[in-house]
């Protein structure tokens, strides 16, 4: 049978993305997203790209009523949400706007999800909650805490979502820590189209190549790393979208496992009974390795043979000096690990960045 999935979030940039990975995984997809941070030219392309018409329905998380109507309208296996802020400057000077979106918001789909017995969520989280990091590299049991109201409110979601989960073990409630998502699909038609001077390394990168920005600041060079450059793991998009799709089968699997229990089982007295639920499940998708700043500029310049003028300024505030992910959990639970490597980041983002020097925006 196919199932469904509700897709929050689903015209952004790591939802478009999914949005292909679930099509060709033979999911059928609903995708509610009130185009805060996207546009409707990200559906039609994806559209375009799987050769299959999209449901889309403009909305936000946090209209109870009209995401009522969505889950009344459709048996739902489970929802990926991916629908929030997240740009960390801006969560600085609007923390109200951010919780409201991000918690707020949150917890509407997950109400409106118990009145319809969806139990099934993955959710999207970020490598952010690790905060500065005590050892490297970091699994999902290391510590946790925030500076930024964007990272607080997902660290919210999460103690959010475990203390869903021991009031009721009906819950599966994957929780996938991003680590660097980069990259763009490899036919150049979707990619991040950031609204205004992108915050984050590789669009900034990509938008120097492109002749839209003069040159590359980086921020901090006597960090202790390999080069005095900040170290995060990147990971490619088309990656990440794997792995959302592979959170879903896993919760499949779970699923029918909890079916067959009850199947062969008598229920009051059966002592063995495998413990199904999956209740709070927080798992990284990072590819487990580090690079530089200065690496990752000169790879781009490389692979791409554009040049990428930088120069050297102060560490912006806030700002970590390493943080690569332990990605064995998702190896050993998911049966995923990332596949693409800094050169396909590299040249995949540049395609879409060259095919599409104004984003989905056509002047
Ligand atoms: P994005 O901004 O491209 O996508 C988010 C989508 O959610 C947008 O299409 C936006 O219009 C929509 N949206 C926002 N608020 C909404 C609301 N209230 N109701 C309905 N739709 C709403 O961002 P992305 O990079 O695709 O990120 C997706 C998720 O992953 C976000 O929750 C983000 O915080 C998280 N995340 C992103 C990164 C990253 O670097 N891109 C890293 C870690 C975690
Ligand atoms: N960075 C930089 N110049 C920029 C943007 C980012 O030097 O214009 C550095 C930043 O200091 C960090 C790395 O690139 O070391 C990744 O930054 P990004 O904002 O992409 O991700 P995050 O810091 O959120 O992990």
């Amino acid at each position: 049978m196919q199932q469904k999935i509700l897709v929050t979030g689903g015209a952004g940039y790591i939802g478009s993305h999914t949005c292909i990975a679930l099509h060709e995984a033979g999911y059928g997809i609903v995708v509610y997203d009130n185009l805060t941070n996207s546009s409707r030219e990200a559906i039609n392309r994806v559209a375009q790209l799987i050769d299959a018409p999209i449901e889309f329905i403009e909305g936000d998380v946090r209209n109870a009523e009209q995401l009522r109507e969505v889950f009344a309208a459709h048996q739902f296996f489970g929802v990926i949400h991916f629908a929030g802020l997240k740009a960390v400057g801006e969560s600085v000077a609007k923390p109200l706007m951010y919780y409201n979106n991000n918690v707020s918001g949150t917890i509407t789909l997950l109400e409106v999800m118990a009145d319809y017995k969806v139990k099934n969520l993955v959710f999207s989280s970020s490598a952010t909650v690790y905060g500065d990091p005590e050892t490297l590299p970091i699994d999902e049991s290391s510590p946790r805490s925030c500076t930024n109201p964007y990272g607080q409110s997902k660290l919210m979601v999460e103690h959010i979502l475990e203390d869903l989960a021991v009031s009721d073990d009906d819950w599966n409630l994957v929780t996938l820590r991003y680590f660097n998502p980069v990259g763009a699909h490899i036919s150049g038609q979707i990619g991040e189209d950031p609204n205004d001077t992108p915050n984050n390394l590789m669009p900034y990168i990509s938008q120097v190549a492109v002749g839209k920005l003069e040159k590359l600041s980086i921020f901090g060079n006597d960090y202790p790393t390999v080069d005095g450059t900040g170290v995060r793991d990147y990971i490619h998009v088309v990656d990440l979208a794997a792995g959302h799709v592979a959170a879903l089968q896993y919760l499949e699997q779970q699923a029918d496992l909890a079916t067959n229990d009850l199947a062969t089982n008598d229920s009051v007295t059966n002592s063995s009974a495998i413990n199904t639920s999956v209740g709070f499940l927080p798992i990284n998708l990072g590819s487990g390795k580090g690079s530089s700043v200065l690496e990752l500029v000169t790879a781009f310049s490389e692979v791409t043979a554009q040049s990428v003028p930088y120069q050297f300024a102060p560490r912006r505030a806030g700002d970590i000096a390493s943080c690569y992910a332990s990605a064995d959990k998702a190896k050993a639970l998911l049966n995923w690990q990332a596949q693409l490597s800094i050169t396909d980041m590299c040249v995949d983002t540049w395609r879409w960045q060259s095919m599409n020097p104004n984003g989905y925006c056509p002047t």
